[in-house]
């Protein structure tokens, strides 16, 4: 996944250090700057180490090496160089989530792009602070979509359950005008790690494989207001699978995928 449209080439090594950052127990030094950093003010934080860029926390890490890199403001200077200096990546298990804005193209027929642009932003900096509040890990944005990980290192074994809360959360995103997302959550493998991002300039951290084709596909079934959990998610947190969870047939995967409907109805109730 990448804010870029070129296809992103995966990068290997370092297996056992990604593996610790974002597998159970997480990294040590990682997990005790997690600690401190949330306790500062303010958003935006740098996607790894959650350092805050802004308010009087962002201050004075700033003074301290971990203003955000001039070259790739998602990570701090210091991440930043923690990813050029040890590029790679670790498959571990974890929780994924999609979520993108139902019918914008329809919307964006009738309203000025101005407003369609306020709309969609408004949505992508309130998903993206109802995430981050979950312990999610931003990985990209692209057009309406945002998506997110909830690697076991950063949320602790309750990955699954926070990814869960994240979603209901998302659907009862209201306002004087909301949002109709639909959400998808799946748990599964996936490949996280290290790839050069525009034109070689700097280093991102994006995710490949199948847990993650299928979280995309389950976000695109997804109704208005909705989120579609897998089976794998349920079990994962330790939740009771709804019992009206169907099979999903999703292109491109050879078996179907066990996964129901949580809905938000009107006014934050979850049906
Ligand atoms: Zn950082």
């Amino acid at each position: 996944m990448s804010e870029q449209d070129a296809p992103l080439e995966r990068e290997d090594g370092n297996r056992e250090l990604w593996a610790t950052i974002f597998g159970p127990g997480g990294h040590p030094v990682l997990s005790k700057q997690h600690w401190l950093h949330r306790k500062l003010p303010r958003d935006p934080r740098c996607r790894l180490c959650l350092v805050p860029f802004s308010g009087l926390g962002g201050w004075i890490m700033g003074k301290r090496g971990k203003a955000p890199s001039s070259r790739n403001p998602h990570y701090c200077a210091a991440c930043d160089g923690f990813l050029e200096t040890f590029p790679g990546g670790a498959e571990v298990e974890m929780s994924v989530l999609f979520v993108d804005v139902r019918g914008s193209v329809g919307a964006a027929e009738t309203m000025p792009p101005a407003d369609v642009s306020a709309r969609i932003n408004g949505f992508l900096e309130r998903g993206t602070a109802l995430i981050t509040a979950h312990d999610g890990f931003i990985m990209a944005f692209y057009g309406d979509c945002i998506v997110a990980v909830f690697p076991p290192g950063f949320c602790g074994e309750g990955h699954a359950q926070k990814a869960i809360a994240a979603a209901k959360a998302l659907c009862r995103i209201e306002g004087d005008d909301p949002v109709p997302l639909g959400v998808g959550v799946h748990t599964g493998p996936v490949y996280i790690g290290t790839v050069q991002a525009a034109r070689g300039l700097f280093r991102d951290v994006s995710i490949f494989g199948h847990a993650v084709n299928i979280c995309a596909r389950l976000a695109a079934n997804a109704p208005p207001h909705s989120a579609v959990i897998s089976a794998d998610c349920f079990i994962a947190a330790g939740q009771q699978v709804p019992e009206e969870a169907e099979n999903y047939t999703l292109k491109g995967a050879s078996e179907g995928v066990r996964a129901a409907v949580v809905t938000a109805a009107p006014h934050g109730r979850l049906a």
